[in-house]
């Protein structure tokens, strides 16, 4: 059916109709009074999201483009970096890393498994010269479902003092706690098609005073994605080229719809249809692909036995328009993701369950009662 489609993939994540609208006018002046309005008063909403004082600058790009940014405003060709990789965008940091010619130094997991704190605690710790410039890693790492512990690691980067830390939270910014200042974060990339509810298009980097003195010393080459002329232009409420404007719009309406939930709200939802979902999935005797202690709050990763996971993503596609997300690389098939990131209610989580159920059901692969799963899902939206 036309425009019925729900989007139930970790991005682009669905967008609210007063957001949308705010959209659908012609674009005002980048140099304008009013777009410089509307950039003070993001850049003020934007701090209260990452929970920080630091500059939070806002780049025409999508997420990938905060992530480089991140990189080459804060370090020099050469330098040894740690780089997390426990799925698809940990990969992303090690591509980026090494098309700067950095020294890359990998620690793994294996995906569906977190990255294990104690392995940089080891390697940060015999750095006694202090060589290590960066620790890189994804939070939320999308591609599996799992949250790294980003605040365990993090508390090894200060222990070694020199080593910043560089973090995607492009899936986790928005979905749960990441209070930037207190747990001492240097580099925060995010992206407006994730938990900021807004189409794709602009990306954010939050950088630390740390990470400013980092940039001092930092040569590698940068252009578009000089981070100083983005402070520079953003301590005038401007912008150093000319921004998504339309997309500021959007921004500004959906960081107030977040301010007006209030940052608790906004967490205690993602994890109440973290649970709902993961609990509806069990109870239809589907496999959740990652233990849930260590599930991301914005995204639930399934692998069912003896059915192609495709086939369940396609059927849910076809019968219900409801997009879930496939499985990349070796997982494709294999797993099938759900999305709960997000402007998503207990509707959403409701009908994906349900459609979920009813897809097994028509395969004949369902092997519970029907209504097992979605009975369980709504137990614990009713509880929480
Ligand atoms: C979506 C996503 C990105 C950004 O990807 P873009 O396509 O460049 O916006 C980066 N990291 C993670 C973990 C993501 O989920």
């Amino acid at each position: 059916m036309q425009d019925k489609l729900n989007l139930m993939i970790p991005g682009p994540t669905p967008v609210p109709e007063n957001v949308l609208s705010c959209m659908s006018k012609h674009p005002i002046g980048h140099r304008s009074g009013d777009f410089q309005k509307i950039v003070q008063r993001t850049t003020e909403q934007l701090k209260w999201l990452h929970q920080t004082t630091s500059d939070v600058l806002t780049i025409t790009g999508s997420g990938t483009a905060a992530m480089e940014a991140g990189i080459v405003n804060t370090l020099s060709k050469g330098d040894r970096v740690i780089c997390g990789d426990n799925g698809k965008f940990g990969e992303r940091w090690i591509k980026v890393a090494k098309a700067y010619g950095l020294d890359v130094q990998v620690v793994k997991a294996v995906w569906g498994e977190p990255l294990d704190p104690n392995q940089f605690k080891r390697i940060l710790e015999e750095d006694t010269n202090k060589t290590i410039k960066a620790v890189i890693l994804t939070h939320s790492e999308t591609s599996t479902g799992v949250i790294n512990d980003l605040k365990a690691i993090n508390n090894e980067v200060k222990n070694h003092e020199k080593a910043i830390t560089i973090a995607d939270c492009v899936t986790s910014l928005g979905a749960c706690n990441i209070p930037m200042d207190e747990w001492g974060i240097d580099v925060i990339a995010s992206g407006s098609q994730k938990g900021y509810m807004i189409p794709p298009g602009l990306s954010f980097v939050a950088m630390s005073k740390k990470a400013w003195e980092a940039n001092e010393q930092s040569n590698l080459p940068k252009f578009y994605l000089d981070l100083k002329q983005y402070l520079k232009a953003a301590n005038n409420n401007s912008n150093p080229y000319t921004p998504a404007i339309n997309l500021y719009f959007a921004l500004e309406a959906s960081l107030t719809m977040m301010q007006k939930e209030g940052l608790n709200n906004i967490f205690n939802r993602h994890t109440r249809h973290q649970k709902a979902t993961q609990e509806g999935i069990k109870a239809m005797g589907l496999n959740l692909f990652t233990n849930e202690s260590f599930g991301s709050p914005a995204i639930t990763a399934v692998k069912p036995e003896n059915v192609d996971a495709e086939n369940i993503r396609k059927t849910i596609k076809s019968d219900f328009d409801i997009l879930l997300a496939g499985g990349q690389d070796h997982l494709k098939g294999k797993i099938f993701r759900i999305g709960h990131l997000g402007f998503v209610n207990d509707r959403d989580i409701i009908s994906v369950i349900s459609a979920l159920e009813s897809t097994l059901s028509k395969m004949g692969k369902l092997n519970t009662p029907i209504g097992q799963g979605i009975a369980k899902t709504i137990a614990v939206l009713n509880k929480e």
